[in-house]
């Protein structure tokens, strides 16, 4: 199935309020919520991934390697999914720089548990969007002798990309949004939402610009 942008409009105001990152600047500002996949929508999409997956790993004993925090919600309704004997494991990724945006700067806050030499890898995250952080996961990985390696994102943002990412499989290609739920967070705020939604700024006036977070 072609990825595609789909969901109800339905938009919440009022009580969904973030806290913009700043200290003791923080200010609190009104943020909507509209569904852009719902439950429904992500069950369906992750059932067609596993089917899709499994023929490659059926037997071959995978290391599912999530990405903390944002893919774990996405990890575990996949693995489940896939529903074939594995492994799991997680990286912690951080990058330096001014913490608004990903940087070319990437570094492993929390390296791989599990020795990869011999393992057939399944890098599971949550969105790719600069591309910085897949590129260097997926270069370092390459040094530590995996029988393969290959990833699965949940969403895409192609428009966003500044470094090449090899990506084997894609949940929704999404246009330039920040998203929440489902794992997501802004300011980690909202990943226990079951759907995923777009973060926009104050809905009454329609005008404050979403900042990007460093959060993953
Ligand atoms: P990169 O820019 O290096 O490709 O992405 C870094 C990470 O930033 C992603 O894996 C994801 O965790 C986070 N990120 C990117 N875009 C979004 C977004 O729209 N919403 C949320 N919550 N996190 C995002
Ligand atoms: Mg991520």
């Amino acid at each position: 199935m072609a990825p595609r942008v789909t969901g109800s409009s339905r938009r919440e105001c009022g009580e969904n309020h973030a806290l913009v990152p700043g200290g003791a600047a923080a200010r609190v500002a009104p943020m909507s919520l509209r569904v852009l996949y719902s439950e429904a929508d992500i069950r369906r999409r992750v059932r067609e991934l596993a089917d899709e997956i499994r023929p490659l790993y059926a037997g071959r004993n995978p290391l599912l390697l999530g990405v903390l925090k944002g893919s774990v919600f996405f990890l575990a309704d996949l693995a489940r999914a896939l529903a074939i004997p594995m492994e799991v494991d997680f990286v912690r990724l951080a990058s330096y720089g001014d913490g608004t945006e990903s940087t070319g700067f990437v570094r492993f806050a929390h390296d791989v548990e599990r020795p990869l030499r011999g393992r057939h890898v399944l890098v599971v995250e949550d969105i790719v969007d600069t591309g910085h952080t897949l590129h260097f996961l997926t270069s370092t990985l390459a040094t530590r002798q995996a029988a393969s390696v290959r990833v699965v994102t949940l969403l895409d943002k192609p428009a966003r990309r500044q470094r090449e990412a090899t990506i084997h499989f894609t949940g929704f290609a999404i246009p330039d949004l920040f998203v929440v739920g489902y794992g997501m967070d802004f300011a980690e705020a909202y990943r226990h939402l079951p759907d995923i939604r777009v973060l926009e700024g104050d809905c009454a006036a329609g005008g404050e610009e979403t900042s990007r977070t460093g959060a993953r």
